[in-house]
């Protein structure tokens, strides 16, 4: 009783304000009053109510567990296929090996590690340049079990775009692909957002000071791995609508809401442009270009400019939420998707060889604050999983040997 008096002059609460008004429950219903209210057509339940027939609102009866308590445990049962291994050899074009070139020792740790996955190569993705550029592939070079395992991106220095500023960066670029870089990347996503030209104001990322350096990656065919961007979801309020509401509360300077930044679809205008007018040069857009949320027009986009490639590091989430549209634009798209994994965790990668291989239903994903759902497999047939897995990545890599791949 005392319980039942708790809730409705919760619910009364809630109540003030809105058109709502406290009342019975609707007729049949057996689980007596607890507090409910009625809404008009359009409107949604006051907070802390539920519709539990059109209509009409219940708050449940407590305790109501905060949305980080809440982990109900799945009691479906269904086939399961764990994918420990990958079924073909992969190169990692998305890798953050960080601290893993930094000696003989670490390198071959994460060789074994990767033996494990079945990656087979990682291009690390770490934008370095010169003398850093130079011990790191000192490093791979001194392996004899890693020496052709693992290639090496340049960065490419944006401070400054000014006069002189592209003689110089592309010095540097020939410099770094003579000392063993392969591409460019990963440009991150600072450029076009908070990167300042030598004169103050925000560098585009379609300045047209920055031509000669798309087109030296052109003339030296290196592909260019470029971030750009958030979650588009990033940029809207912080409240209990958002999708990405636990991420944003667990890390606020993520958020790009009610600040001086670019809006999303300012930068990937900007990104696109940039795509469009250097048709010669290969883009890979990191992160499906944080379009996976909306395929189709990752579709159209790339429908469009047939020198754009996309990487699926860090949205799995987002692949495996839809299966059959995933598998359809994996399908469609099989030529110019490519896999990276993004931040270096080896527990990670079988949960992407598991979306990619199986038809399971309704599995966990491995970072509850990307996605409270789960995710299901998208059965790539094995031809796709090749390309997916090396082949792409081989075909716009020329400075990479092939030999050792598999047909
Ligand atoms: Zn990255």
């Amino acid at each position: 009783m005392t319980t039942r008096i708790a809730l409705v002059s919760l619910a009364a609460v809630f109540l003030v304000g809105t058109t709502a008004t406290a009342q019975q429950p609707p007729a049949g219903g057996s689980g007596g009053f607890r507090g409910s209210a009625t809404i008009q057509p359009g409107e949604s339940c006051p907070p802390g109510t539920t519709e539990i027939r059109p209509l009409n609102c219940m708050a449940p009866q407590g305790p109501i567990p905060s949305i980080v308590d809440y982990r109900p445990r799945s009691t479906l049962v269904v086939p399961e296929h764990k994918v420990p291994r990958a079924k073909y050899p992969v190169i990692d074009f998305h890798g953050h090996p960080g601290g893993n070139l930094s000696s003989l020792e670490n390198l071959e740790r994460m060789g074994r590690e990767l033996d494990s996955l079945n990656v087979g190569m990682m291009i690390a993705a770490d934008n370095m340049s010169g003398e850093r550029l130079v011990r790191a592939m000192d490093v791979i070079r001194s392996s004899p079990k890693m020496k052709d395992r693992v290639r090496v991106l340049a960065g490419i220095n944006f401070q400054n775009v000014g006069p002189g500023w592209a003689e110089r960066a592309v010095a540097q670029l020939e410099a770094d692909v003579a000392a063993g870089a392969v591409g460019v990347g990963e440009i991150s996503k600072g450029f076009g957002l908070n990167t300042r030209r030598a004169d103050g104001t925000r560098l585009r990322l379609d300045d047209p000071a920055l031509d000669p350096i798309w087109e030296a990656c052109a003339r030296l065919q290196l592909p260019v791995f470029i971030h750009t961007g958030d979650p588009p979801e990033f940029w809207n309020p912080i409240d209990f609508n958002n999708e990405r509401w636990l991420e944003l509360a667990l890390f606020p300077n993520r958020s790009y809401a009610g600040d001086n930044n670019p809006s999303f679809e300012q930068l990937v205008t900007e990104r696109d442009n940039l795509f469009r007018k250097h048709r010669k040069t290969t883009f890979v857009t990191a992160h499906l270009g944080w379009h996976a949320n909306d395929l189709g027009r990752l579709a159209k986009l790339m429908t469009e400019l047939p020198n754009l490639h996309a990487e699926v590091g860090a949205v799995l989430y987002d692949i495996g939420r839809q299966p059959r549209a995933a598998r359809d634009f994996f399908i469609k798209f099989q030529d110019r998707i490519l896999f990276g994994k993004d931040s270096y965790q080896p527990g990670e990668y079988p949960y992407y060889w598991r979306v990619f291989e199986t038809a399971d239903d309704y599995f966990d994903y491995y970072r509850d604050y990307h996605a409270f759902w789960k995710l299901y497999g998208i059965d790539l047939p094995d031809d796709v999983l090749k390309k997916v897995y090396y082949q792409n990545a081989l075909r716009i890599l020329p400075k990479v040997s092939k030999a050792g791949w598999p047909q």
